[in-house]
């Protein structure tokens, strides 16, 4: 991952401590020295907008950390609904089963994009852990 020409700041130190520039954790000094390594070193700076596409992407998505709870929440106000139903009887359980089904399709895209969203965060814990390490 080297454009092979030789910079100021090695490009092996820039990619180690690129999470720490993307966060904003390190001294302005070091920023700076970054910031011209990315004006000579393409290699490093697709790396680097990369990665901020990524962390935005994962800040987006862990927004819908509530997902599962409020799904949960959803599917059971939907059988408290059937059950009132059921008791109400056997015309109230027909239009209570056709509810259910679009209901079950509703919840099957919301677990789509919590997937989705589990994904992201553990590609991201993943990050913070090799920036721990780092
Ligand atoms: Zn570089």
């Amino acid at each position: 991952m080297s454009c092979g020409e030789p910079h100021e700041t090695d490009c092996s130190e820039v990619l180690d401590h690129l999470y720490e520039y993307l966060d904003r954790e390190m001294p302005d000094s070091d920023c700076e020295k970054f910031k011209e390594h990315f004006d000579e070193c393409s290699p490093c700076l697709e790396k680097y907008g990369l990665e901020q596409e990524v962390k935005k992407l994962v800040k987006r998505c862990c927004g819908h950390d509530d997902v599962p709870s409020d799904l949960r929440s959803k599917v059971m106000g939907r059988i408290e609904l059937i059950r009132a139903a059921e008791a109400a009887g056997s015309d109230g359980a027909a239009a209570a089963g056709e509810a259910e089904a679009s209901e079950r399709r509703a919840a099957e895209k919301d677990d789509q994009d919590a997937l989705r969203a589990t994904e992201t965060s553990s590609a991201d814990s993943s990050a913070r852990g090799r920036k721990k390490f780092a």
